[in-house]
C-alpha cells in the first residue's frame, strides 16, 4: 500500500459492505463492520455473478471457490409462455471477450463465502448494531471514512447526506423468488426466461443440486392481499407454463419462497459529504431487470478499496469515487427500468429481446473500469 492505514467505519454487512471490509482489510486499514441484524442476512435466492462481478471475486481471492459452488451457465435463452424459443444470447462468447466466467450462486453460499473470508482475517462484523444518522456523525468524528453500505430502502447514511428523504420508486411489477431442486439429471447449462404479457418466469440453474427462480407480474404495491396469497396467485397465474415452470412450482416450499416488491432510486447527484459515502445499492440500488445490482456492489468495494491504496488524502477519495463509479452505475439503474418497462408496462412487448446489446458492447460496459 502506498497510503497510511486509515481507520474505516462500514454501516451494511451486506455483499458490498463485506467486500470492502475484505479489500480494505487486506490492504492494512483498520476496519470496523456495524450490521443491524444478528447474523449476516442470507434472504433472497441467488445472483448471477457476471464477468465484471468476478473480476472483483478474483481479486478476493474467491473466485475457485465461488465457481466451485456456483454454475457455469453458457447461453441464455428466452422463450414465449407456450414453450417456444424467441431468442438466445450466448453467454460463452461475452465471457471469452471479457477473460472472465459468469457464475449463478446461491446468496446464502457467496455471502458465506464472504464472511468467511472476513474470519480468516480476523475482521469481525459488529452484530446487532442497527446505527442512526445521529451515530453516523459521532462515527465521521472518530473514523477518517464512514462508508454507508445500508441498502437500497431506508439507508440511513443516505438519510444523512440528504435532507429530504429520497424515495425508492416502484415500477409496477411483484417478484416472487425461491430456491428449487434440480431434478435429477436435469442440470441445464442455460438461463432460461420464459415471457408472456406483464407476466415473466425466469429459471436459474446452479449446480446439479439446486437452481433459483423469480416469477413476477403486474402488480400495486403494497397488497396486503398479494402478500398473504402470493404463492396461490403464483401457482395460479403459472399453472399452464411450459414443464419447467411446472417442476418449479411443483417441487418448491412455500417456506422457502419470498415476495417482493422490488424498488429501485433514481440516480443520485451526490454520494458523499465530507467523509461520509454512500456504496451499493445505497448510493444506486437497480431494478434486478438489471441483472447487476451485486455486480456493481462489488465493483464499488474494488474501486474504493484501490482509490484508498492510491490517494493519502482523505478528502479527496469521496468525490473521486464518485466520478469514478457515477456513470456506469447510472447506466446499469437505466437498464434494469428500461427492460421492466418492455415486460411490465401497460403496452409490454413481450415478445421482443430485452435488449439489442451485442456481446462485443456488452463485454465493453461490463468491463469498462476494471483493469
Ligand atoms: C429479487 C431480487 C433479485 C436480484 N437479483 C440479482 C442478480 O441476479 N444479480 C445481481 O447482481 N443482483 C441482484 N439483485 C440485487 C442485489 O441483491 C443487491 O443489489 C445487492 O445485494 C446490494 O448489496 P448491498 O450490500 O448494497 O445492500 P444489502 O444487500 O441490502 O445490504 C445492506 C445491509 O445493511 C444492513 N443495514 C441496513 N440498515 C442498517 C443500519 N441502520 N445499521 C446497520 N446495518 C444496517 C442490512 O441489514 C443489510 O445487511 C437482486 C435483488 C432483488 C431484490
Amino acid at each position: 500500500m502506498m497510503t497510511r492505514p486509515k481507520k474505516i467505519a462500514i454501516v451494511g454487512a451486506g455483499i458490498a459492505g463485506m467486500a470492502l471490509a475484505i479489500l480494505a482489510t487486506r490492504q492494512g486499514h483498520q476496519v470496523s463492520i456495524f450490521e443491524r441484524g444478528s447474523t449476516v442476512s442470507t434472504s433472497g435466492a441467488g445472483v448471477t455473478l457476471w464477468p465484471n462481478a468476478m473480476f472483483v471475486m478474483q481479486k478476493m481471492g474467491l473466485d475457485k471457490k465461488v465457481i466451485h459452488v456456483g454454475g457455469t451457465p453458457c447461453m441464455m435463452r428466452q422463450f414465449d409462455r407456450c414453450g417456444l424459443l424467441q431468442t438466445e444470447f450466448d453467454i460463452s462468447a461475452v465471457n471469452s471477450l471479457c477473460g472472465f466466467p459468469s457464475v449463478t450462486v446461491l446468496r446464502r453460499e457467496l455471502l458465506s463465502l464472504l464472511t468467511g473470508a472476513l474470519d480468516s482475517l480476523d475482521c469481525k462484523i459488529k452484530f446487532r448494531c442497527a446505527i442512526t444518522t445521529a451515530d453516523v456523525m459521532k462515527l465521521s468524528q472518530e473514523f477518517n471514512l464512514v462508508v454507508g453500505a445500508d441498502g437500497r430502502m431506508n439507508s440511513v447514511v443516505r438519510q444523512a447526506l440528504y435532507a429530504e428523504r429520497i424515495p425508492p420508486r416502484y415500477h409496477g411489477f411483484v417478484n416472487v423468488i425461491g430456491v428449487g431442486r434440480q431434478r435429477e439429471g436435469s442440470l441445464s447449462n442455460a438461463i432460461d426466461d420464459f415471457r408472456g404479457r406483464g407476466e415473466r418466469f425466469g429459471i436459474v440453474p446452479v449446480n446439479n443440486e439446486w437452481c433459483y427462480w423469480a416469477g413476477a407480474w403486474n402488480a400495486p404495491v403494497n397488497d396486503e392481499r398479494l402478500r398473504a396469497h402470493y404463492f396461490d396467485e403464483l401457482h395460479q397465474r403459472f399453472q399452464d407454463w411450459p414443464d419447467p415452470v411446472q417442476n418449479i412450482l411443483q417441487s418448491c416450499d412455500k417456506a422457502s419462497v419470498k415476495c417482493i416488491f422490488v424498488h429501485d432510486i433514481d440516480p443520485l447527484t451526490f454520494w458523499h459529504r465530507d467523509n461520509i459515502l454512500l456504496i451499493g445499492d445505497a448510493a444506486h440500488a437497480s431494478l434486478p431487470t438489471s441483472g447487476q445490482g451485486a455486480c456493481q456492489a462489488l465493483e464499488d468495494a474494488w474501486h474504493l478499496a484501490r482509490l484508498l491504496s492510491e490517494i493519502d488524502d482523505i478528502e479527496i477519495v469521496p468525490e473521486s469515487f464518485y466520478q469514478l463509479r457515477h456513470s456506469k452505475t447510472s447506466a446499469a439503474q437505466l437498464t434494469g427500468r428500461q427492460v421492466a418497462d418492455k415486460i411490465f408496462s401497460a403496452q409490454p412487448e413481450p415478445l421482443l429481446p430485452a435488449t439489442n446489446i451485442t456481446t462485443a458492447e456488452l463485454s465493453r460496459f461490463w468491463m469498462q473500469g476494471l483493469t
